[in-house]
């Protein structure tokens, strides 16, 4: 099973691509994580990528392309895989296509994650994550056990720069211009499912498990 999971920055795709991930064992491909785990190594890819990222702007096709190339090069990807957050550009779509018919492996389907952007902006707002990786809360609809915490390592949970008002607006602007149309793109290909994304959690995964087992 090869999914991709589309939709605005903070749509929930990545809590659901982790849901779907424990259910299914299925490899979480989220180039978001891959690029802020080669910024805390100071690897050469995060050190060009991270001026783009805090600025709230996509980084550049050829970066992010080669280094999700890669990752679904993984043995652990033979099984299927979730894309969180790849592609996000039209020049992505692409080259993920071109990719997967070499290997004559394509995508089965395209969760749409449909929102309201005005309450997207408040689940930004509100979003706190673990500095380790371990994970993402919510100061309102999903908070950690103990307050402002990490509810694996216990460490004080942290605002993304980018979850700040003034690059939340640049990144909807970046989504709206570059992968909104990648709407029409999977449409076209009639691999497209689009699902309610703000509604409770165990509700918008029982909309995905319906679309996937259909
Ligand atoms: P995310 O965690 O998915 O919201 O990604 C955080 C940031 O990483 C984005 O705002 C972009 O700067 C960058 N990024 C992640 N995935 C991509 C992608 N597929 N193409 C370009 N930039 C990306």
């Amino acid at each position: 099973m090869r999914l991709i999971f589309l939709g605005a920055p903070g749509c929930g795709k990545g809590t659901q691509a982790k849901l779907l991930k424990k259910n299914h064992d299925l490899p979480q491909i989220s180039t978001g994580d891959l690029l802020r785990e080669a910024v805390r190594a100071g690897s050469q890819l995060g050190v060009e990528a991270k001026g783009y990222m805090d600025s709230g702007a996509l980084v550049p096709d050829r970066l992010v392309i080669s280094l999700l190339e890669n990752r679904i090069d993984g043995a652990d990807c033979k099984k299927g895989f979730i894309l969180d957050g790849f592609p996000r550009t039209r020049v992505q779509a692409e080259a993920l296509d071109t990719a997967l018919e070499e290997k004559k492996t394509p995508i089965d389907t395209v969760i749409n994650f449909q929102v309201d952007m005005e309450q997207l902006v408040e689940r930004l707002v509100g979003r706190r994550v673990c500095p380790q990786g371990h994970g993402e809360w919510h100061i309102k609809f999903n908070p950690p056990g103990v307050e402002g915490r990490c509810d694996t390592c216990g460490q004080e949970l942290i605002q993304r720069e980018d979850d700040q008002e003034e690059r939340i607006r640049r990144r909807f602007e970046a989504f709206q211009k570059d992968t909104e149309p990648l709407i029409g793109y999977y449409e076209g290909q009639g691999k497209l499912q689009t699902v309610e994304a703000l509604g409770k959690i165990e509700i918008v995964s029982g909309q995905i498990e319906a679309v996937i087992n259909r």
